[in-house]
């Protein structure tokens, strides 16, 4: 970081060129700096640090516009660069100008979430690699033995077309340092310093002999026959990869990340977080050289290495979840969002971006193909291919033709005995305890976290609320405390009633008592079961190590959320049980029916993956509803057919775009009183065709001690209600004391 003037200087009016810039901030405007000699070329796309606000804070701006005119007023300057080089490139600025109008989010926001802070701030971090200076038949007689051990060991890397070698690297193979500079001496070896570089080679896997089969191999074409050969531009096209679980998509992914890479270009693939803790990840890192793995838990130098590796254009594959698809790759040549239905792509803080969408975005500007792959399309991906706009190849059938798992639907009313609190019925323990005799692996979904979900009175109804936020804390075992799953506040448990004094029960159901209930019915799963949720794997660490003892065979069930649910590929696991399918069908958002569809066809898609047939059984309250009637035949064709000319009928997505205003405030009143002066604003200037619904509460009325109100606008074309609010949205906001928050295309209605 070069650091110029300090304060007293900036306000001098030397002759200078004048920069627009943008800064991390909720205001859509753009300020004028003077650009001081010293700091190279101005260019958009650079972050620089300018003076700011009350006592001139150093803030972190992006420039957007080089050689504006001058005003007449005395300009700051700008007081240093955090970058060499544009962070941004010219087309990774224009996926930020469309993301500050398509999500409404002020352009410097935008441009601050799609650069990691760390990096350059961290120089490349340098390594020392040795090289030959001539072949074996020049070497000198007089060699020790750890100087034969070491050229023999640069000899052996150069048969394989490795001409520099890390010395760490070397010294793996015997040698160190002193041996090293004596060979250099010798001038038979040549020592250089260069940046750490990424793992060069891929493991030969037994996967690359398998021969894909005839769908996989035509989906590839597909793929393929829009990738442009080496030299020459790629066009953008959107190929929609519909394919049942064990399809073997994960294959088709590699073989065309391959095809790319052949080509001398990059490739991008969008995976949902968690897919980065499971095999998913270990399978892409040993068949694919050079992958560049972004993810939550690196550190800030970790990053800003990656970073380095990508924009140099060294990194052949970027995988990381939403966030990675503004990685500055200057030779992308494929993008692939694995999931792509997978609500977890839709980022729930400001900017509100889809990833999947910006992906397909991004793809469209740097003119590049771009699949969606998933078993389980969302419905919004499903009208696109249906309506023409994507290309449409389907995966229908598993690899080496295995059978689906056979999905036995059973009415959880029936199935519980009465007068006792139990909620793994008749069917589902007799099915666990068959597979556990097989020695066979089980894993059971349970999409509701703690123990009981409310702690209640039943004398006077008293219950045990958050005070931040309206909703009931839900008991936890493990830490013997009530936590808040909105802001993650705890509590004691009551001894009595607060109320009435009257006696405290805990009611309802939730993943650690279902725990509870297994240990009870088979004893034999002590320290032979875990479970996964939120509140037991907190690092990517610990999922990797339950994941790893499942597949060892040191534990015989895996018991999760929604966790469970993805891209996990266990041979042995013969029974999926869905405990109750009810949890997400019954929340109150018109894509309950479609998140449940998901939900069970992918866990169901975790049995039966290898030669062992898969049985998946599903308890719900709710037998006859489409969601799960569909799913217990892995009908994906007759969910959609059911549920489509529904969202049509109400306008909802995807045939109706909606924008919805959040208005928070710690005051109720002027919470309240935004929505309506927001709402009295909008209703004199929207047209007819765009609907309005509210003010009304929001689902969750106060989180984290914010009272929230909102307004929800439907359209019928995309982009619609952008174009007609943005440019008025400081306006209709201006006299509103709450914060107004605009989501774009919301996938969370609470
Ligand atoms: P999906 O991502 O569609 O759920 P995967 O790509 O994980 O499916 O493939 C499931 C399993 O099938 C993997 O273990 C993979 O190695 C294997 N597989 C993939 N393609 C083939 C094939 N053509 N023949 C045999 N096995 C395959
Ligand atoms: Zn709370
Ligand atoms: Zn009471």
């Amino acid at each position: 970081m070069d650091v110029l003037f300090d304060k007293h200087d900036t306000l001098s009016p030397a002759a200078g060129r004048v920069v627009g810039v943008v800064l991390n901030a909720n205001v859509w405007t753009t300020f004028d700096y003077l650009w001081p000699a010293g700091l190279g070329e101005p260019a958009v796309g650079r972050r620089v640090q300018v003076p700011f606000g009350r006592g001139n804070r150093g803030s972190v701006a992006f420039v957007v516009e080089v050689d504006r005119p001058r005003p007449a007023m005395a300009l700051k300057a700008v007081t240093a660069a955090l970058d060499d080089a544009p962070s941004l490139d010219a087309t990774l600025m224009r996926l930020g100008q469309w993301m500050s109008h398509y999500y409404m989010t002020p352009l410097g926001m935008v441009l601050a979430a799609m650069v990691p802070s760390s990096v350059g701030q961290h120089a490349p971090k340098h390594e020392t690699v040795a090289s030959l200076t001539s072949g074996p038949d020049d070497w000198p007689k007089n060699l020790g033995p750890k100087q034969r051990k070491l050229l023999d060991a640069l000899q052996e890397a150069r048969k394989q077309g490795i001409d520099s070698v890390p010395l760490e690297q070397l010294f793996s193979h015997g040698g160190d340092r002193q041996t090293a500079r004596t060979l250099e001496a010798r001038q038979l070896i040549r020592l250089a310093s260069r940046p750490v570089q990424l793992p060069a080679l891929a493991d030969a896997t037994p996967e690359d002999a398998l021969e894909l089969n005839d769908e996989q191999a035509a989906a590839l074409a597909a793929i393929e026959a829009n990738l442009a050969p080496a030299g020459a531009a790629d066009k953008f096209s959107v190929t929609l990869l519909q394919g049942v679980t064990g399809s073997g998509k994960t294959e088709v992914y590699v073989r065309a990340a391959r095809a790319v890479i052949a080509a001398g270009k990059q490739a991008m693939l969008l995976v949902p977080e968690i897919a980065l803790a499971t095999q998913t990840l270990e399978r892409l890192l040993t068949r694919l050289p050079r992958v560049a793995v972004l993810h939550s838990g690196l550190t800030g130098a970790q990053r800003a290495f990656y970073w380095h590796n990508i924009a140099a254009g060294e990194a052949a594959v970027v995988v990381g979840p939403r966030s990675a698809i503004f990685a500055p790759l200057p030779k992308l040549g494929l993008i692939i969002v694995d999931e792509e239905h997978e609500a977890s792509y839709k980022q729930d803080t400001a900017p509100r971006y889809h990833g999947r969408d910006t992906a397909v975005m991004r793809g469209r500007l740097a003119g590049v193909p771009v699949v969606l792959g998933s078993a389980t399309p969302s419905l919004e991906s499903l009208v696109n291919a249906q309506q023409g706009r994507y290309a449409w190849v389907k995966l229908s059938r598993r690899v080496r033709n295995l059978p689906m798992p056979r999905l036995n639907i059973v009415p959880l009313r029936k199935e519980l005995s009465p007068g006792k609190i139990e909620l793994i019925g008749a069917t589902l323990t007799r099915k666990i305890a068959a597979a556990l005799d097989r020695r066979e692996q089980v894993i059971l979904l349970m999409n509701r976290r703690g123990y009981a979900s409310y702690v209640f009175c039943p004398a006077c109804e008293w219950q045990l609320q958050c005070d931040a936020c309206t909703r009931a804390m839900v008991f936890h075992q493990a830490t013997q405390l009530a936590s808040c799953h909105y802001c993650q506040r705890s509590a004691l448990l009551p001894q009595i009633c607060p109320a009435c004094k009257g006696k405290i029960v805990l009611f309802g159901y939730g993943i650690q008592r279902i725990e509870g209930e297994l240990l009870r019915k088979f004893p034999t799963l002590d320290r032979r079961m875990a479970r996964i949720d939120s509140d037991t794997m907190t690092t990517p660490a610990q999922f990797r190590n339950v994941f790893d003892e499942f597949s060892r065979g040191d534990l015989d069930l895996l018991l999760g959320t929604q966790m469970v649910a993805k891209g996990l590929d266990f041979p042995r696991v013969s029974l999926v049980g869905v405990v109750s399918a009810d949890t997400s069908l019954t929340i109150p958002d018109f894509r309950a029916a479609e998140r449940t569809f998901q939900l069970v066809v992918q866990v169901a898609g975790r049995a039966g993956r290898a030669d062992l047939p898969g049985e998946v059984v599903v308890q719900t309250l709710h037998e006859d509803e489409p969601a799960i009637r569909f799913a217990a035949t892995h009908d994906f064709d007759g969910f959609a057919a059911t549920e489509l000319p529904l969202r049509h009928d109400a306008n909802l997505p995807p045939f109706g775009r909606m924008v919805r205003f959040i208005i928070r405030h710690a005051h109720v009143g002027l919470a309240e009183q935004g929505s309506r002066t927001l709402a009295t604003a909008l209703g004199r200037t929207l047209p007819q065709d765009i609907r309005m619904t509210g003010p009304m509460p929001a689902g969750v009325q106060k989180i984290r001690n914010l009272f929230r109100y909102q307004l929800l606008l439907t359209a019928s074309r995309a982009g619609y209600i952008q174009q007609v609010i943005s440019p008025r949205l400081a306006e209709l906001t201006k006299d509103i004391e709450a914060e107004v928050i605009a989501d774009v295309d919301p996938v969370n209605l609470l």
